[in-house]
C-alpha cells in the first residue's frame, strides 16, 4: 500500500511541488507541534492561579491561547499554498488519464460507455487527491501531535491507572476502528462502481439522445437511468448504515474512556495527590489523544477509500496502450503514393468468428484499387486493418516492402488517410475540423482540400462560412456534408494511401461525380483504395476486388470482369438498368440513389 500510495502521489509530482509540498508539510507539522504543547500552558496556568500568582497566570493563559490561535493559523495559511500544489497535481493526473484512456486499443473503447471511463477517471483523481489531503493534513500532524502528547504525558507524572485506560482506550478504539473499515471497504466498492455505471448509462443516454427522440422512449431511458442511480443509492445507503453503527460503537468507546479517566482524576485530586492543574491536563490530553485518534482513524478510512476509489484508474492505466501492442519503430522512407501489398491477411474480431479469410491484393504505388462486395463482408475491417486499429492474426501488410507491423503507429498514420462509413466531427468549427489533420496548414492548402471534397460551395453558402460549429460530433451537419468535411480533412493531410470507405454514398449523384473527377485529378499523387456499393463510382479504378464472406471471389479491370461474366458484371448491368430508368423517371431516383439501386443481394 505505502509502495502504491508512493508511486501514485509522490512520484507523479514534479520537483517544483514536491519542494512546495514538503514547505507546506514543515509548516502543519509546526503547527502540530504547538498544539501538542499548548494544554502544558494551560495547566501551568491553572496551577499558578490556584497558587495566587495572578500575572504568572495571565502569562501562561496567554500563552495557551497564543500558541492556539498560532497553531490554527498555520494551518490555514499552509490551506494557500497546499492548494496550488494540490491543483497542479490533481490537472496533471487528469491529462496523463485522459491521455492514457486515449492511448487505449480502439477494441477497448469500443467494450466501453466513454461516461463510464470519465467517470473512472474522475474518481481516481478524486482518490488521490484525498489521500494526498489525509497524508498532509492528518498523517503528519498525528505524528507530531502522538510524540508531543506522549513526552508530557510520560514527563508530567500522570497515575498509571489514567495512563493505562488511555492506553486501553486507544488500542480498543483503533482495532473497532480497523474493523470497521474492514467491513465497510466491500460496500464502498459496490457503490462507488454502481455510481459510475449509472454515470455511464446516462451519459449513454444523451449521446443518444436523437434516437430516443424518435423512437420515443424518453420514458423507458428515464427509467433506465432511474433505475441505475437508485442501484447506486441503495448501495451508499448500506454503506451508509455500516458506517454509522461504527461510529455510534465507536462514540461510546471513548464516552466512557473519558469518564473514566476524569473519574480516576477527580479521585486522585480529592487524594491530594494531584494538583487541579492536573486535573486539566488529564482532560486536554484525553481530548488532545482522541482528536488525532479519531483524525487517523478517518484518515485510514479516506486513504482506504481513496484506494478503492483509484483502484479501477489504475487499472485503466496498467492496461497496456496500443503503442505497446504494436511496438513497430520504423519510419516510412520516401515521399509521394505508396505501394500496397496485402499478403494472405486473417483476421477475427472474435476468435470464435474469422472475418477474413486469407486476403491477397496488390496497389502498385499511384494507382486506385476498389473493394467491392456485399454488407458484412470484411471490407472496412481491411481498411481498420491498414490503419493499425486491430493487428492481423496472420499474414502481412505491406507499404512500399515495410510490414506495418514494423512501423510506428504515428508513421503508419501520418502516411495513411481514411475517410470513414460514419464520419464522426469535433464540436468545433468547420475550419477546425478539417485543420485537425494538419493545424499549420496553409490557407491556400485548406482551400484547395476544400475545393476537391466540394466543401467550398458549403462553406460559402453558410452564415458564418468557415466559423460554422458543427455541434456535437457534426449532427448540425447533414450526412452528405459530414462526408465532404471528412474527405477534405483526409485530403489535406496529403496521405501515401488514402481510403475511401464509402466516402461519397450520402451524397447526391452529381457532386458525387463532381468530388469523384477532383479526387482522381489528384490521384496520381496518392495510391487509393476506395470501398464502394455502387459500382459507378468505381468503374475508372485500375483493379477492382469483388469480396464475399471475407474472400476475395473476382477481381481485374471494370472491363476484365464484365467479360468474366461473374457476380460483378450482373450487379453492374442490374445498377446499369436502374440508373437508365431512373433518367427516363426523374431526379427522384438520383436524388437517392442508394435506396434505388440494387445490391449484392438483388443482383
Ligand atoms: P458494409 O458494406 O455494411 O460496411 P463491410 O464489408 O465493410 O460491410 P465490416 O464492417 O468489415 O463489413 O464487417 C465485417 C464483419 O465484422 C461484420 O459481420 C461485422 O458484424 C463484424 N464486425 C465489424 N466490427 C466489429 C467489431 N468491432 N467487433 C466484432 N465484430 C465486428
Amino acid at each position: 500500500m505505502v509502495g502504491e500510495f508512493r508511486r501514485g502521489l509522490w512520484d507523479a509530482l514534479s520537483p517544483a511541488q514536491r519542494r512546495r509540498l514538503l514547505f507546506v508539510s514543515s509548516l502543519v507539522a509546526l503547527g502540530a507541534g504547538i498544539q501538542g504543547l499548548a494544554p502544558l500552558a494551560l495547566t501551568t496556568g491553572v496551577d499558578r492561579l490556584t497558587a495566587g500568582n495572578l500575572p504568572a497566570a495571565l502569562v501562561a493563559v496567554t500563552a495557551y491561547a497564543a500558541m492556539a490561535g498560532l497553531s490554527r493559523a498555520l494551518r490555514q495559511g499552509v490551506s494557500l499554498a497546499y492548494g496550488a500544489v494540490a491543483r497542479g497535481f490533481e490537472r496533471d493526473l487528469y491529462r496523463k488519464a485522459y491521455a492514457h484512456a486515449l492511448a487505449l486499443p480502439h477494441a477497448v473503447h469500443l467494450d466501453r460507455r466513454a461516461g463510464e471511463l470519465a467517470r473512472t477517471v474522475t474518481d481516481g483523481v478524486r482518490g488521490w487527491r484525498r489521500m494526498l489531503d489525509a497524508a498532509v493534513f492528518t498523517a503528519l500532524p498525528f505524528v507530531v501531535e502522538v510524540g508531543t502528547v506522549g513526552a508530557v504525558l510520560l514527563s508530567a507524572s500522570i497515575p498509571t491507572s489514567i495512563l493505562g485506560v488511555l492506553l486501553a482506550f486507544v488500542l480498543t478504539y483503533g482495532l473497532v476502528f480497523h474493523r470497521g473499515i474492514l467491513g465497510q471497504r466491500g460496500s464502498f466498492r459496490t457503490a462507488a462502481r454502481a455510481d459510475a455505471e449509472a454515470q455511464g448509462v446516462a451519459s449513454d443516454a444523451l449521446v443518444s439522445q436523437e434516437t430516443v427522440k424518435l423512437f420515443t422512449r424518453e420514458a423507458f431511458v428515464e427509467e433506465k437511468i432511474g433505475g441505475a442511480f437508485a442501484r447506486g443509492g441503495a448501495a451508499w445507503d448500506f454503506y451508509n448504515r455500516i458506517v454509522a453503527i461504527n461510529g455510534l460503537l465507536l462514540s461510546a468507546i471513548f464516552t466512557l474512556a473519558l469518564g473514566t479517566m476524569l473519574l480516576l482524576a477527580a479521585g486522585e485530586v480529592a487524594a491530594g495527590r494531584m494538583s487541579p492543574g492536573g486535573f486539566v491536563l488529564v482532560n486536554a490530553y484525553v481530548l488532545q489523544v482522541v482528536g488525532p485518534v479519531e483524525r487517523l482513524g478517518q484518515m485510514a478510512r479516506e486513504v482506504v477509500q481513496g484506494l478503492d476509489l483509484t483502484a479501477r484508474l489504475r487499472e485503466l492505466m496498467a492496461e497496456p496502450g496500443e503503442t505497446a501492442l504494436s511496438p513497430g519503430t520504423q519510419t516510412l522512407a520516401g515521399q509521394g503514393p505508396v505501394a500496397l501489398a496485402i499478403q494472405d491477411l486473417q483476421f477475427g474480431y472474435d476468435p470464435r468468428r474469422p472475418v477474413l479469410h486469407g486476403i491477397s491484393l496488390a496497389i502498385p504505388a499511384g494507382q486506385t484499387l476498389a473493394v467491392v462486395g456485399r454488407s458484412g463482408s470484411g471490407k472496412s475491417t481491411l481498411a481498420r486493418l491498414m490503419c493499425g486499429l486491430y493487428r492481423p492474426d496472420s499474414g502481412t501488410l505491406r507499404l512500399d516492402k515495410m510490414p506495418i507491423s514494423d512501423l510506428s503507429l504515428a508513421a503508419l498514420r501520418s502516411a495513411v488517410a481514411v475517410v470513414p462509413q460514419d464520419t464522426v466531427l469535433l464540436h468545433d468549427t468547420l475550419r477546425a475540423n478539417v485543420i485537425f489533420a494538419w493545424p499549420d496548414a496553409p490557407e491556400a492548402a485548406l482551400l484547395e482540400a476544400a475545393r476537391v471534397a466540394g466543401l467550398s460551395v458549403l462553406v460559402e453558402a453558410l452564415p458564418d462560412g468557415w466559423d460554422t460549429v458543427v455541434g456535437e460530433r457534426g449532427l448540425r451537419l447533414s450526412g452528405g456534408e459530414k462526408q465532404r468535411v471528412a474527405i477534405a480533412r483526409a485530403v489535406l493531410r496529403r496521405p501515401r494511401l488514402l481510403i475511401l470507405d464509402e466516402a461519397t454514398a450520402s451524397l447526391d449523384t452529381r457532386t458525387e461525380r463532381d468530388i469523384q473527377s477532383a479526387l482522381e485529378a489528384a490521384a496520381s499523387e496518392v495510391t487509393t483504395l476506395v470501398i464502394a456499393h455502387r459500382l459507378s463510382t468505381v468503374r475508372n479504378a485500375d483493379e477492382i476486388a469483388v469480396m464475399e464472406d471475407g474472400r476475395i471471389v473476382e477481381r481485374g479491370s471494370h472491363d476484365t470482369l464484365l467479360t468474366l461474366g461473374g457476380r460483378y458484371a450482373a450487379l453492374w448491368h442490374a445498377q446499369e438498368e436502374v440508373a437508365l430508368s431512373s433518367l427516363a423517371g426523374g431526379e427522384q431516383a438520383a436524388a437517392h440513389p442508394t435506396r434505388s439501386t440494387p445490391d449484392w443481394e438483388s443482383a
